[in-house]
């Protein structure tokens, strides 16, 4: 050090020579002032050292609750502070706002009471950033004392308004990364009692800059960590969805994807319904009790419909942009379940709306796939960007899918059409040839429709044909592959898989009873009429679905020919084509 020799060197040549005039008084006192440079420069070089080692030691920690703690350590043992704590520019989704939350703290109640009189866990604690003068200071980045001499708030509006006692502070480090705020070290007083000098606070501000350095690169990323995991979600997503094509089951996938994706509790997808303009809950899925989902998803738990712009759910639809909200205040809450946040993302394809999707407080996933709620976790920006993604993907297919569903799907009854009919039939028939399993075929035509719509009206008629559609759908087996369809006009037909014609006509027989009793109310009259049903079993009477159809159908027109309101099996392919009622098929059965 150029300094210190110079000192050692004038010091040794005027050793001996005391009481020598001017000349030597100057150089004493040049060698006093030079002495005390020496001291400073060596407390400045201990300082940077202290730092430089303080600084390394930060910037080895990726993990940012490690960081913090080692932050504030550093801090708490080199002033002895009774207490620290540090707040972090809160990633979640708050509109507008810009919100410092409790990220880590030391020696301070775990808990605070809040504005509502509730005990709330400390990492709830947050406050928001306006224009009063606590943040014109705090923007300037310098280390400042919030409390006066006597130990009163110097910043009284902000400390009533923000509830600020409960940080215990008495001085804070605005943490300032490239002229923003990210966050803020506050600090409590001595262990003796007494305030930290300003003469003090610049060791603090160094070591600062240098953990905001840290944090700021620590948060990147991690934030980068979960961008590049949002992205394998997405793509995972996408693959997903484009290999379903039944309506219902994508419908499903999405949902559960994007629960999971956002680590959601619980999340349903609404659909438009486009005739009553009204958002229908469709499927729901998340960690929550089966029976509860089970009912939701097959309709025997009812559930509101919401209008555009009613509720959260309708706001989003309405504005077309996602509802987040945050704030358990501002959620109403029912049932016996808190709701911590809420948050709505609406499934838009190109500027069509298809529906909405909700999504309900947050939860932890255990080691072992168990979820845990976590009444801390809010819906970030991040998870919203992540479910608009799910929501955009989701719109392409579920608007092809509806499109699909739509043209297999017969308008007046609901039931499958006749196009789905060809679609699947021949497919179903051959694969239970090949698997040698047993498949029914029923065809059913009301009596008599001709002259009930000539004797009551086509609109009756209409009716009618909508109240047995429903009865007949009904019949179909839970879990079994049961499939309905309007074959065209009157006539109905119905695939039983795995299942002999013997076995089907037991069902159908109590179906056509039912028929024949029921009255059906339209207009103030009681309406009724009767069934015929043909029953066919692949396999069984032919291997081959086209003679398969004419045999039902020749079984079908034996009951009309045989008096109507009746079911009959069909005869054998051989029996038939002898008897010249079907045509010789001339492929081998
Ligand atoms: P059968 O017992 O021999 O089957 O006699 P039917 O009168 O039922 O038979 P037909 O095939 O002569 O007449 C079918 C009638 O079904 C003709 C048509 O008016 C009626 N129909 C077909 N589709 C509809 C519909 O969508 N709505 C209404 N209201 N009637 C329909
Ligand atoms: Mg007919
Ligand atoms: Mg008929």
């Amino acid at each position: 050090m150029d300094s210190n020799r110079k000192v050692l060197e004038v010091s040794s040549s005027i050793e001996g020579v005391d009481n020598q005039g001017d000349l030597i008084r100057s150089l004493k006192r040049e060698i006093k002032t030079l002495k005390s440079k020496v001291i400073a420069q060596d407390i400045r070089i201990f300082e940077m050292q202290a730092l430089l080692q303080s600084g390394k030691g930060l910037s080895n920690i990726l993990n940012l609750s490690q960081l913090l703690d080692t932050f504030m350590a550093v801090v708490r043992e080199r002033y002895d502070v009774v207490n620290s704590c540090v707040l972090l520019k809160e990633d979640f989704e708050n509109g507008e706002k810009e919100f410092f939350q409790v990220k880590r703290f030391f020696a301070i109640d775990d808990q605070y009471v809040d504005a509502l009189g509730r005990k709330e866990p400390l990492y709830l604690f947050r406050i928001e950033k306006n224009n009063g003068l606590l943040w014109q200071l705090i923007q300037q980045g310098a280390v400042f004392s919030v409390r006066d001499l006597q130990k009163e708030p110097r910043f009284v509006t902000a400390w009533e308004k923000l509830n600020l006692d409960i940080l215990r502070s008495d001085f804070w480090c605005p943490l300032i990364k490239s002229g923003e705020v990210i966050g803020i070290l506050t600090m409590g007083e001595r262990r003796d009692g007494s305030q930290v000098a300003e003469t003090e606070y610049s060791f603090i501000q160094e070591l600062s800059s240098i953990a905001t350095t840290v944090i700021d690169s620590t948060l990147r990323y991690e934030k980068n960590q979960r961008i590049l995991n949002n992205i394998q979600i997405l793509y995972d997503v996408h693959q997903e969805l484009a290999n379903i094509n039944d309506f219902k089951e994508l419908c499903k996938e999405t949902i559960r994807n994007a629960v999971r994706a956002v680590k959601a509790q619980k999340g349903n997808l609404m659909l438009l319904n486009r005739t009553t303009g009204k958002l229908e809950l469709v499927v729901a899925w998340g960690y929550i009790d089966e029976t509860v989902l089970n009912g939701l998803n097959s309709g025997k738990i009812e559930t509101k419909t919401f209008e555009i712009g009613e509720g959260i759910a309708g706001s989003a639809a309405l504005q077309r942009r996602p509802y987040v909200v945050n704030n358990r205040d501002e959620i109403p809450q029912m049932g016996s379940f808190e709701t911590y946040c809420i948050c709505s993302i609406p499934v838009l394809n190109g500027s069509q709306l298809e529906g909405v999707m909700n999504f309900t407080n947050k939860v932890h996933i255990g080691q072992d796939g168990a979820a845990i709620l976590d009444t801390l976790g809010r819906f970030t920006k991040e998870d919203v960007s992540l479910l608009q993604g799910i929501a955009d993907q989701s719109a392409v297919s579920l608007h092809k899918s509806r499109l699909y569903s739509a043209s297999i799907t017969d308008r007046l009854t609901g039931l499958n059409n006749s196009r789905y009919f060809e679609d699947t039939y021949y497919e179903l028939v051959a694969k239970a040839v090949v698997e040698n399993k047993p498949l029914t075929l029923a065809v059913l035509d009301i009596d008599h429709f001709k002259h009930f719509n000539d004797h009551y009206g086509h609109k009756a008629g209409d009716h009618v044909l909508r109240s047995a559609a429903q009865m007949f759908n009904d019949l179909r087996r839970e879990g079994t592959g049961d499939q309905a369809y309007r074959y065209g006009g009157e006539e109905f037909c119905m695939l039983f898989p795995d299942t002999s014609a013997e076995e089907a006509l037991i069902l159908l027989e109590e179906f056509r009873k039912k028929i024949e009793v029921s009255e059906f109310e339209y207009d103030g009259q009681k309406l009724s009429f009767t069934v015929s049903i043909g029953v066919a079993q692949a396999g069984l009477h032919s291997n081959d679905a086209r003679v398969l159809f004419n045999l039902a159908d020749d079984a079908l027109y034996e009951c009309k020919r045989g008096g109507r309101n009746q079911t009959r099996i069909a005869k054998m392919q051989k029996e038939a084509e002898d008897a010249g009622v079907i045509p010789k098929n001339d492929k081998v059965g």
